[in-house]
């Protein structure tokens, strides 16, 4: 058994939080290990925490679409959340959430190493990116340690604004080229260039 696997399997048995008791199946991400992308969402819904896999309800059904307009399938990305159990009703994961289930991200992260994340939507987005808005940086990166971090929104608010559809579209179509330019580009902060040079 590989050690992601590993993990998934001790995620499973976490009680950390009171929503552990509300849950029907803890959701602790899916992909092989050797990826080169790790998509960060928010948290389970409905059909994840019925199913225990990631993204498998409209929104994932969706993702699956912005994965294939990049000729990925989810086989060939991994894909986590940043909290592994369903809030109850839907609603936003507790902070007191995010903390105690960052570690097991973390250790996702570790044994993944991937050479790029993208948040999707505010919640992963503030991990790695604290203090801004997604509004203001979806469609951009920063490369901190070698890793790409790429902001998206998530897939669902494409649901809920269907205007948002393209620019969700445009934004992962600037994966594979920030993938193939990734050990060119230089830490921190990106250059007005560098952010031209991916524009669509
Ligand atoms: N939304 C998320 O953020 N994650 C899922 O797994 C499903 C929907």
């Amino acid at each position: 058994m590989s050690a992601l696997s590993e993990l998934c399997g001790e995620i499973a048995l976490c009680q950390q939080c009171e929503i552990a008791k509300f849950r029907t199946k803890v959701v602790p991400g899916e992909g092989a290990e050797d990826v080169d992308i790790l998509f960060i969402g928010e948290a389970p819904g409905w059909h994840e925490d019925q199913q225990g896999r990631p993204f498998v309800g409209p929104a994932g059904q969706y993702l699956d679409e912005l994965l294939a307009s990049i000729s990925l399938n989810r086989r060939q990305v991994y894909i986590a959340n940043v909290i592994k159990c369903r809030p109850a009703g839907n609603r936003d994961p507790l902070p007191v959430e995010i903390t105690n289930c960052r570690h097991w991200l973390d250790k996702q992260i570790e044994l993944i190493n991937p050479r790029m994340i993208v948040t999707l939507g505010r919640y992963s987005m503030a991990m790695f990116f604290p203090g801004t808005s997604i509004s203001k940086i979806h469609g951009t990166f920063q490369k901190r340690d070698g890793v790409i971090y790429y902001a998206m929104y998530h897939p669902a608010a494409a649901l809920h604004q269907q205007s948002l559809r393209q620019t969700i579209g445009a934004d992962m179509s600037k994966i594979p080229a920030l993938l193939a330019e990734a050990v060119d580009i230089t830490e921190a902060e990106p250059s007005p260039e560098q952010l031209k040079m991916f524009d669509v």
